[in-house]
């Protein structure tokens, strides 16, 4: 037993999640099965026996387990371990460790995955990320010019939510280029249950058995009054949404990546967005030459995000004068040290530092003043 067994337990097991909701969405009357999900649990049921739980006697089939954990942050996971196991693998120094949980229940056996889930799979490597809508549509992308890769991207994290007439607009719109419309309408699904438009992100928020729910948990933190206007008309059939991987990819770092062009745009600096390729998200020039690259991350867990810049190999190398990783303002909020943790592992690379969005905008400000000094 090792860390590693461990890590693609939880990775197996958050994907598995996600196939499984893929499936249901397909074939609704069917129980869906997801080979990794099963896997995942084995592995967990294994590693608990060797850690002296009796997990694996009280709930050797999915349905048991997914009952009993899956709803419960993942720390809870590892209450019946003998003491000392948890340590030895060191794993509270892993990414899911600290993640509440990876699915609510919808009803029944039906069980929806968290943004937690998502978020914590995107950390991991390209194995267990194939086969994701967000992968997929990454690698659709990623093949267009850098016009059509910018247009698509940018379109994506503006409408969250389009009807009919919008998506026949857009695809018209890129006809001429069919690998651009194919990236385009993949993004999306159609809205086929009652739901209102998220007062925080702009997505579908739908009613549940336990409550409302949105892609992200957080949206649901403060619940404004529902009114008719945020209800969706959904009778026609003809609204479409992003598929919520895609959401979470794509459009909640994105919205950092456009707040921070358009700041750019305000202070009369050059930028441009997710430049060559989307090597950086973000590249601004100054007058006097310098260049800053930066990278928009939106993980609430800041080990998570370390455990991604790890496994990246640091902050991309290139010919820039500083280097960003950028977070949301408020994920420091319950979090005063999430920059430090990040700073910690970024010690080898001088002129590369995490910082909030708050603080990037202070920098950028000071730069621009100064060069304007001169
Ligand atoms: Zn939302």
């Amino acid at each position: 037993m090792d860390t590693a067994f461990m890590r693609k337990t939880f990775a197996l097991i958050a994907k598995g999640l996600i196939e499984k909701e893929q499936l249901l969405q397909m074939e609704p009357t069917r129980y869906p099965y997801s080979k990794a999900l099963q896997h995942g649990i084995n592995m967990f049921l294994a590693a608990s026996q060797w850690a002296g739980s009796q997990a694996a006697v009280e709930y050797p089939d999915e349905a048991s387990f997914l009952a009993h954990f899956i709803t419960r942050p993942i720390e809870e996971w590892f209450d019946t371990w003998e003491s000392g196991a948890v340590e030895q693998l060191h794993l509270q120094e892993e990414p899911f460790y600290a993640y509440d949980a990876f699915a609510y229940q919808k009803a029944g056996n039906v069980y929806v995955p968290s943004s937690d889930c998502y978020e914590f799979l995107e950390t991991q490597d390209s194995d267990i990320m194939n086969g994701t809508d967000e992968r997929i549509l990454y690698e659709k992308i990623i093949t267009l010019s850098q016009e059509d890769y910018c247009r698509v991207r940018r379109y994506i994290i503006e409408h969250p939510i389009i009807t009919l007439e919008d998506r026949r607009t857009m695809s018209l719109e890129l006809a001429d280029d069919p690998m651009a419309r194919d990236a385009f309408q993949f993004a999306y699904e159609e809205i086929t249950e009652e739901s209102y438009r998220c007062p925080q992100c702009g997505w579908t928020m739908m009613q549940g058995k336990y409550g409302y729910s949105c892609h992200s948990t957080h949206c649901t933190d403060t619940l404004p009054e529902f009114t008719d206007e945020m209800k969706l008309d959904i009778s026609a059939g003809d609204l479409y949404r992003l598929k919520k991987g895609i959401m979470r990819y794509f459009a909640t770092p994105g919205k950092l990546e456009l707040e921070i062009a358009a700041f750019c745009e305000k202070k009369k600096l050059r930028w441009a967005l997710w430049p060559q390729m989307d090597r950086y998200d973000v590249e601004i020039r100054f007058p006097d030459g310098d260049i800053w690259e930066i990278d928009a991350k939106a993980y609430r867990n800041p080990i998570a995000l370390r455990t991604k810049i790890q496994n990246d190999g640091g902050f991309p190398s290139g010919d820039y004068a500083r280097g960003y990783f950028v977070i949301p303002s408020e994920y420091t909020v319950n979090q005063r040290n999430y920059t430090a943790i990040i700073n910690r592992v970024l010690k080898d690379q001088k002129n590369v530092e995490c910082v909030t969005l708050k603080a990037l905008k202070t920098a950028i400000a000071k730069k621009e003043a100064a060069c304007n000094d001169e």
